[in-house]
């Protein structure tokens, strides 16, 4: 840390410990953490230091920490940790921290990040769907057979997505330019050398194949619950464009129909619109069900840690919970169309919509930032030669 002058900053100790680093003053720096990490660099390991960064409230120092992102939650120093500062969860903290610190607007990040605000954060959809439904009179149940269509129209549902996600790339592009501005200032300089591209690739190869996360010794099994939660995600994404290019492409509208006139020139049978119709289905239920299975599991090593080697944070919690509701109300939504149930249908389609606006729409401020920030992170560590294992 050299010869520099540090400002602590009072409050953000007091918002570290309320946010889930209550026990980082615990701490009287054995080094045990950082000795039984299996994913810092020797030279000038984490998570030791910023225990006790964490401690004397060096805000800025921590904001431009990329280590703190190298830091994959594992757990193992919490476990072993003969004070139970609980490092794992203190990093957790910060991570969810320079999140809100770096949200724009930073009221967004406030209204996510925190749980007791839940209800907010989901009335914003609940009271915009209303009131598009009731713009374009669509407000109430309509008559005949389950259409999600009927009810909610696919051109609207696409207008509101389609808008929520350039605003979440563009939300995305100004906080990531403050965080990597903030990086930039740490004692690790980007080295005039390195590339931004190569750097990119490595990074996200580690990610997808969980290259980082397997060195994890007593906790390593969870990568399992993070490859089940990024396949159903990915499959999912690949499903929704699948689902445009269906229906603004090829002009196939769903639900398919055997004798759709626009499958049959293409396809040439019933039979293979049907096989196709299986497979399309069979796909997006397959991915739903991978995340569903992902987010029980979630649950279920928040609860075997709690109270042992972690605390889940409200954060955490709220994350797991909605992961879990976009499935399952998208599966029940499912059954509920194939059943011809209307009064269920409906509402659960609508409930539905919100979950997965609250997923798409508050990325940027939610756990699921951590993606763009930590790959961010990686990509400045091995630029300035820091992450190199
Ligand atoms: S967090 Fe625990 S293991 Fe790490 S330095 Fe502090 S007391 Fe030691
Ligand atoms: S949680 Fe795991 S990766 Fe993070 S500092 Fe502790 S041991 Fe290292």
């Amino acid at each position: 840390m050299g010869d520099a002058v540090f400002t602590p900053d009072i409050g953000f100790v007091r918002g570290l410990k309320e946010g889930g680093a209550d026990t980082m003053k615990q701490c009287y720096q054995c080094a045990t953490c950082s000795t039984v990490c299996d994913l810092t660099p020797a030279d000038n390991p984490f998570p030791r230091k910023e225990m006790i960064m964490a401690q004397w409230g060096l805000k800025e120092e921590l904001s431009a920490d990329p280590d703190i992102w190298l830091c994959h939650n594992c757990n193992d120093c919490s476990k072993y940790c003969p004070r139970g500062a609980r490092p794992g969860d203190v990093l957790s903290t910060l991570r969810k921290a320079v999140i809100a610190e770096n949200a724009f607007p930073r009221f967004m990040g406030t209204i996510v990040g925190n749980a007791k605000l839940l209800i907010v954060a989901l009335l914003i959809p609940v009271a915009l769907f209303l009131a598009l439904l009731n713009a374009t009179g669509h407000l109430n149940i309509p008559a005949g057979d389950v259409v999600f269509n009927k009810f909610f129209p696919i051109p609207l549902v696409d207008a509101i997505f389609v808008t929520t996600a350039m605003c979440v790339v563009f939300v995305f592009a100004i906080s990531v330019s403050r965080f990597w501005g903030k990086l930039n200032v740490n004692p690790y300089k980007l080295m005039a050398h390195s590339m931004l591209i190569p750097s990119l690739i490595e990074t996200l190869k580690e990610i997808v194949f969980h290259k980082k996360f397997q060195k994890c010794g007593a906790n390593a099994d969870r990568t399992w619950t993070h490859r089940l939660i990024v396949a159903g995600f990915i499959g999912l994404f690949i499903q929704t464009n699948w689902a445009v290019f269906n229906l603004y492409v090829l002009k196939w509208e769903t639900p398919f129909l055997k004798d759709d006139p626009n499958m049959m020139m293409i396809l040439g049978s019933q039979a293979a619109v049907m096989m196709y119709y299986a497979v399309y289905k069979i796909f997006g239920n397959t991915s739903a069900l991978l995340l569903l299975i992902g987010s029980l599991m979630l649950f279920a090593n928040r609860i075997k840690d709690k109270g042992v080697n972690s605390v889940s944070s409200s954060f955490d919690w709220v994350f797991a919970v909605m992961v879990f509701l976009v499935c399952i109300t998208g599966l029940l939504s499912e059954f509920c169309r194939f059943a011809n149930n209307a009064q269920v249908a409906y509402p659960m389609y609508f409930i539905h919509l919100v979950c997965v606006f609250y997923i798409i729409a508050y990325l940027p401020y939610s756990k699921l930032a951590h993606m763009v920030y930590r790959t961010t992170a990686i990509v400045y560590a091995k630029m300035a030669k820091r992450d190199v294992m």
